[in-house]
């Protein structure tokens, strides 16, 4: 590994942070001065904030991606009995939050390119029991979502985004979080818009879902002591939100250094054999919260990038209907062949705001004279 290079890794926040400490420490202190921890102004202010970004008319801050999720398919009339389509090729919290809101998740297979929710795939899936879809936005690609809206539509049923990995994404030049009933975040630290902990928010123009979802996060209060549904406890806090509007300023310059940084690796990996690229989308605007190439060498090229000092990662290495959890709907291996192909060929490379560009050139040197060896 060459001296100047250094160990590289898939993510840094620790850079990140580095420039906002001063920014932080001063509202932190005076949250901690205040003592109003759950709720209050930051709260409000960011659910002002994070809507007007959105494009929506609500935005509701909770306590996780999976709370957005439950909550917003709940908010949306999912029960149990009712089925819920969405992809294999995902992180486990897309199916966690059907199950837990008493549905059953119906997969359909992705599209290798998109590596999202294949609309040919949808609509064989349907039955009398479908009452939602619920795409991924995965590592920030918009789903093909006039494709789904307009099948939703048809059929009658609620779109639910799954935009934990989206933040300023757009398709057609509407964000995500807007393009269906309900959109969910999550702010995880390492998501492009992240918090210092747990945090996430739905995002909705539906009065009515915006109202049941701030019921749901909040033991099912509307008013102090009435209970009006049963609810859960997934606040947002105040050190969270005050933490996510400084972030909030820096987002899209973020998202265009990833973009850029996205490109960057494109040209430098073009025209490797058996080297699948991440492909232009020209209805959307992508934002790259992961740079994921696919290759029957993944395991391989892994290693020996970790030999030269470079971190990936594997999102993600088994689909969901192949999970032990996720065992009681009977799925077997074969079910969603592109979904299995994925997990076994996908590789995500470092990828943050402040990587540098001599970095990625080094990552890509690297890759290319393995896999052309
Ligand atoms: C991160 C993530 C979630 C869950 O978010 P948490 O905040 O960790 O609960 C859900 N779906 C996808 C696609 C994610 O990447």
């Amino acid at each position: 590994m060459p001296e100047n290079i250094g160990l590289i890794p898939l993510v840094d926040l620790a850079r990140q942070h580095e420039a906002l400490l001063d920014e932080i420490q001063a509202v932190t202190r005076d949250i901690l001065e205040k003592g109003a921890f759950i709720g209050g102004p930051h709260v409000e202010a960011f659910e002002r904030e994070w809507a007007g970004y959105c494009g929506t008319s609500e935005a509701i801050g909770v306590c996780s991606g999976t709370d957005a999720l439950r909550f917003a398919l709940l908010a949306c009339g999912v029960r149990p009995g009712d089925e819920v389509i969405t992809p294999p090729h995902t992180f486990v919290a897309t199916w966690e939050a059907i199950v837990q809101s008493g549905a059953r998740p119906v997969p359909a297979d992705v599209d290798p390119e998109t590596c999202n929710l294949d609309p040919a795939q949808i609509e064989r899936r349907i039955t009398v029991r479908t009452r939602a879809i619920l795409p991924v936005h995965l590592y920030g690609r918009p789903a093909c979502m006039d494709a789904i809206c307009d099948i939703a539509a048809t059929h009658g049923l609620a779109v639910i985004e799954d935009a934990a990995q989206a933040h300023g994404a757009s398709s057609r030049g509407r964000k995500t979080g807007s393009l269906g009933r309900a959109g969910s975040f999550s702010f995880y630290p390492s998501k492009n818009l992240g918090a210092c902990g747990e945090a996430g928010a739905v995002t909705t123009d539906n009065a009515d879902v915006a109202r049941t979802v701030r019921m749901l996060r909040d033991h099912g209060q509307e008013e102090k002591n009435l209970h009006e549904i049963g609810g859960y406890n997934g606040r947002l806090d105040a050190i969270q939100a005050a933490i996510l509007r400084i972030k909030l300023r820096r987002l899209d310059a973020w998202n265009l250094r990833r973009r850029a940084l996205a490109a960057l690796y494109s040209e430098c990996l073009a025209g490797i054999p058996g080297l699948a690229l991440p492909s232009d989308d020209a209805d959307a605007t992508q934002v790259y919260h992961l740079y994921v190439v696919q290759t029957f060498k993944r395991d391989e090229l892994r290693e020996s990038l970790r030999q030269n000092g470079i971190a990936t990662g594997l999102h993600y290495p088994l689909p969901v209907h192949l999970q032990k959890a996720f065992r009681f709907l009977g799925y077997k291996t074969g079910d969603f062949p592109v979904s299995e192909r994925m997990a076994s060929e996908v590789l995500s490379l470092p990828l943050y705001p402040e990587l540098e560009a001599e970095k990625v050139e080094f990552i890509c040197e690297m890759a290319r004279s393995f896999l052309l060896k």
